[in-house]
């Protein structure tokens, strides 16, 4: 199943950028066990996106295939240490102190991080991330930071949103995006899109998505 999932999506995916970019298929693995992990990766899966720091590293070892690693949760300056030079792409800099943190702790190791601003793109409360009319100064401000190098934007549509809201806050996304990597050629990704909200947000422009659901299927989440 998750294998065949995998294949699926990935023929899908390329019908629905317009722009005729590579679209890349992060598969967030929140709550996954290594074996379907695993099995995703057969599946053509080159590219994983954890969220919590404590599973990302009891299953860093336990991944066959050494997919590209990606940081997609929320991030406690606290943790950084955990993830230094074993994460290949923060998706989650949502905020200027995590941003001069992971800085500075990636100088002292002798790192660089590539990392995304994030975006809260329906300036919902609950959600974190700089409003998108704050992008570029964000931007220009983490910019100056030694040990990072910015590599684009990210966001997560609201939950409730309709396709024609997702549509346009992404083609909002675009053009930001687009005007950072007229200055930038080192911004290359416009990471959005979840199971249910990829297809628009890739005709909005977006170049990476990260599913879980639609290649795993539901999450078991903890009960207590
Ligand atoms: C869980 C998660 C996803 C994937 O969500 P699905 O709806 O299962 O595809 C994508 N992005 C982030 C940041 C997530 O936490």
């Amino acid at each position: 199943m998750i294998e065949e999932n995998v294949k699926n999506l990935l023929a899908e995916i390329p019908e629905f950028n317009p722009f005729g970019e590579r679209v890349t298929l992060v598969a967030a693995v929140k709550l996954q066990t290594p074996e379907s992990i695993n099995r995703a990766i057969s599946g053509g899966v080159t590219d994983i996106g954890d969220n919590h720091v404590q599973e990302f590293r009891d299953k860093f070892a336990l991944i066959s295939g050494s997919p590209r690693r990606h940081f997609i949760g929320h991030l406690q300056t606290n943790k950084i240490k955990y993830l230094l030079g074993k994460v290949d792409l923060y998706h989650s800099i949502d905020r200027y102190n995590l941003a001069e943190e992971l800085s500075k702790k990636s100088a002292q190791a002798g790192v660089v991080s590539n990392i995304l601003l994030q975006i809260n793109i329906g300036n919902e409360e609950t959600k974190g991330g700089f409003p998108l009319e704050e992008a570029e100064e964000a931007y220009a401000q983490i910019k100056k930071l030694p040990a990072l190098k910015i590599e684009g934007l990210m966001a997560m549509m609201p939950f409730d949103a309709d396709e024609q809201t997702i549509l346009s806050l992404g083609k909002n996304m675009r053009q930001t995006y687009d005007a950072l990597r007229k200055t930038d050629d080192n911004i290359k990704y416009l990471s959005m899109g979840m199971s249910g909200d990829w297809k628009p947000c890739v005709m909005a422009g977006s170049n990476l998505i990260r599913v879980g659901t639609a290649i795993f299927g539901a999450r078991n989440y903890p009960t207590r």
